[in-house]
């Protein structure tokens, strides 16, 4: 019942004219794609190209991060009623590189959580252990405290539209994959959150992404998983071939 979805998270990477190239690669083969939801998410500033890039394609356009406040006196920030502006439809929220290089806190993320889903967009809030967590037998208090913090105050209603994505951190970007029984241990604790929170049939519905040097190697035996819903890809969302390659695993 839940559809997979693979969602590419560029970080801040690509020019003008690749973002672009990547992204028709990507809209082309999505037609050899199926049975899975394709999701995009450039640097803010290619999201307009890249957008009529995707245009008339499945792919959805997604940002990676954006402002908890109204559109106002902010700076060099960019707000959740922008994003939708310009055809966003999803946007990547608490990534750990957001929380350890830019000092976002949970309460950071759970405020840009309640600003995304009252624009229309679908937040992909992002939780993840460090190695020293994970080394010190913490990784399942880590994520309980994340989600409870991250997730304050969302409704019933509201959580339905929310992806949730467990990003070991020590995985991000390493090369390290988790295998796929941790994975599944941490989106099952995930899931039983939920369902504590909400209820099972709503818990039942929610998309839990895995992400952390997921690639077509070993995409497979992850979504094979119970629990995991998808993926969200970092390194290898930037070769159509292979951010392909993971959707064609499923
Ligand atoms: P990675 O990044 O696939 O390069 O490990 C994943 C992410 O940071 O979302």
């Amino acid at each position: 019942m839940r559809k997979t979805l693979i969602a590419g998270n560029w970080k801040m990477n690509t020019d003008r004219a690749t973002a672009v190239a990547l992204a028709k690669a990507v809209a082309e083969g999505a037609a050899e794609v199926e049975g899975v939801d394709l999701l995009v998410c450039p640097p803010a500033i290619y999201l307009s190209a890249v957008g009529e890039a995707l245009a008339g394609s499945p792919v959805a356009l997604g940002a990676q991060n954006m402002s908890p406040e109204d559109n106002g006196a902010f700076t060099g920030e960019t707000s959740a009623t922008m994003l939708g502006d310009v055809g966003a439809e999803y946007v990547i929220l608490g990534h750990s590189e957001r929380r350890t290089l830019f000092g976002e806190t949970d309460l950071d993320v759970c405020k840009k959580t309640h600003k995304a889903l009252a624009a229309g967009l679908a937040p992909i809030v992002c939780v993840g252990e460090l190695l020293e967590e994970r080394e010190a037998g913490k990784t399942a208090e880590v994520i309980k405290s994340q989600f409870e913090a991250s997730l304050a105050d969302i409704s019933e209603t509201q959580i339905t539209s929310i992806v949730i994505a467990y990003e070991p951190v020590w995985a991000i970007g390493t090369g390290k994959v988790a295998s796929p029984e941790q994975a599944e241990e941490v989106h099952a604790d995930l899931r039983r959150l939920l369902t504590e929170r909400y209820t099972a049939e709503i818990a039942e519905s929610i998309r839990l992404l895995y992400g952390g040097s997921m690639k077509p190697g070993n995409a497979a035996e992850l979504l094979a998983k119970p629990n995991v819903d998808g993926g969200l890809i970092g390194g290898a969302a930037l070769k159509a071939e292979d951010f392909l390659g993971i959707a064609k695993a499923k």
